[in-house]
């Protein structure tokens, strides 16, 4: 029975976080058959411990029509105000920027919701959908030819299917595998993640403080708590994890100026390194990339994750049309495609990231003055405020 479904796939996704199973359940609803193989069954969730995700109306409204949002929309918490404040502590001092969600007409940006619940929203939909879900270990071996593509496994498992769809994160082993091109670099900084409470409401703002280490950011969660991003150098960073609860709630609260009063309760903390990773093309040999396996970006105004979806909903689109026109789900026109369809959105996020974050870990004046004069700009230009607001949610064509 299990050795006939697998026969039967018309896509073979690696990677079951939160991108491989958007991808398998959009494939699912473009009448297509997937198959979902990790490296371990419990991987994802060890993966979702600590981090929150602030997801936008628009993959809101995609997680929906997936069947995925309503069973995490209660531990969701609407972010209607995102705040920048430059606490570099450089001359010249950029000024403190709000952006509100009414200003383009929106009650909120969008929800911001602890990787647990949507790990946990994802699994069951996929027990509901009866999505068929392996654990077959490493992927040994990823040959294409002209009618599909063959991965092999650790354990023996053979798959065969015309799309292989690579959702196995930043380290991608499928994306290496069918010979796509990397390219990364490191910051030397890490990102402590985790939540904690504190003594005043956050009214929904989530507030970014540019620090010279990078970011330290407050994103809200339901009741007085917020869930934090907090990017240090490599031993500040170690530091800060050492430390015991409470003395890490007086850090905290510290490098938040008290905006929401004393902090409590941390929860555990969750170290990142920083980095980036670009790739060459998003799809070559029957394999197309999605989430991390295609793209990774510092924690910075929530992108990752919000691209990643992205991705999966052009992906799922283009293979559906392609299947109801008769032709291959997995050729080439159709990754040449998709690659041309999700590089701009893509490129533009990476590099403004990128430039972001070093233009804060950097002393040099042009750069400084540069990112001050960017935000007095935004700060103050009407049109070029709202025209950031909804460019920082969506890309222009999914507006
Ligand atoms: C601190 C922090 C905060 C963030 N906040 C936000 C935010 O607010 N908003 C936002 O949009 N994004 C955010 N992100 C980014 C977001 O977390 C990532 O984009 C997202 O988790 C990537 O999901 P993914 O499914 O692509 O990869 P992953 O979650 O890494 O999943 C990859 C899966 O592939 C499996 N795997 C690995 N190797 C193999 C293999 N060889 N074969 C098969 N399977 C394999 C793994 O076990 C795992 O299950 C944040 C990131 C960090 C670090």
């Amino acid at each position: 029975m299990l050795m006939s479904e697998l026969a039967q796939a018309d896509v073979i996704i690696a990677g079951a976080g939160p991108a491989g199973l958007a991808a398998a359940f959009a494939c699912q609803d473009e009448g297509l058959k997937p198959v979902v193989a990790d490296t371990s069954r419990t991987a994802s969730a060890a993966a979702a411990k600590g981090r929150s995700a602030a997801l936008f109306n628009k993959t809101i409204a995609f997680l929906q029509r997936l069947g995925v949002w309503e069973a995490c929309q209660d531990a969701a918490e609407p972010l209607k105000t995102l705040q920048f404040v430059d606490d570099t502590g450089r001359i010249p001092r950029a000024p403190d920027c709000a952006f509100h969600a009414v200003e383009i007409g929106e009650g909120a940006f969008g929800c911001n919701v602890a990787n647990a619940d949507l790990a946990r929203a994802f699994a069951a939909e996929a027990e509901r959908r009866g999505i068929l879900a392996i654990a077959p270990g490493r992927l040994t071996g990823l040959s294409s030819g002209a009618t599909g593509a063959r991965a092999a496994f650790e354990d023996g498992t053979r798959l065969d299917a015309p799309l292989v769809i690579a959702a196995d994160g930043r380290n991608s082993a499928t994306r290496e595998a069918a010979g796509i091109r990397s390219f990364s670099w490191a910051y030397g900084q890490i990102a402590l993640a985790g939540s904690f409470s504190h003594e005043r409401p956050h009214n929904g703002v989530c507030i970014e403080f540019h620090r010279q280490a990078g970011p330290f950011t407050l994103i809200p969660l339901p009741g007085n708590r917020s869930s934090f991003v907090w990017s240090e150098r490599k031993a500040d960073a170690e530091r800060l994890l050492a430390l015991d609860a409470a003395a890490f709630a007086v850090e905290a609260g510290k490098a938040s100026h008290f905006a929401l009063g004393h902090i409590s309760d941390p929860s555990e903390r969750a170290a990142f390194p920083l980095s980036t990773v670009l790739v060459r093309e998003y799809g070559l040999a029957r394999v197309a990339l999605v989430g991390e396996a295609a793209h990774a970006v510092p924690p910075i105004g929530a992108q990752g994750l919000n691209l990643g979806f992205r991705d999966v909903e052009t992906l799922a689109a283009l293979a559906g049309e392609a299947r109801r026109r008769g032709e291959d789900i997995g050729g080439d026109a159709l990754l040449r495609a998709y690659t041309a369809a999700r590089r701009g959105d893509i490129l533009s996020r990476t590099l403004g990231l990128d430039l972001l974050n070093r233009s804060l870990l950097s002393g040099f004046f042009p750069l400084q003055a540069g990112r001050g004069l960017g935000l007095l700009a935004l700060g103050t230009a009407g049109p070029l405020r709202r025209a950031f607001m909804r460019r920082g949610i969506a890309p222009a064509n999914f507006l």
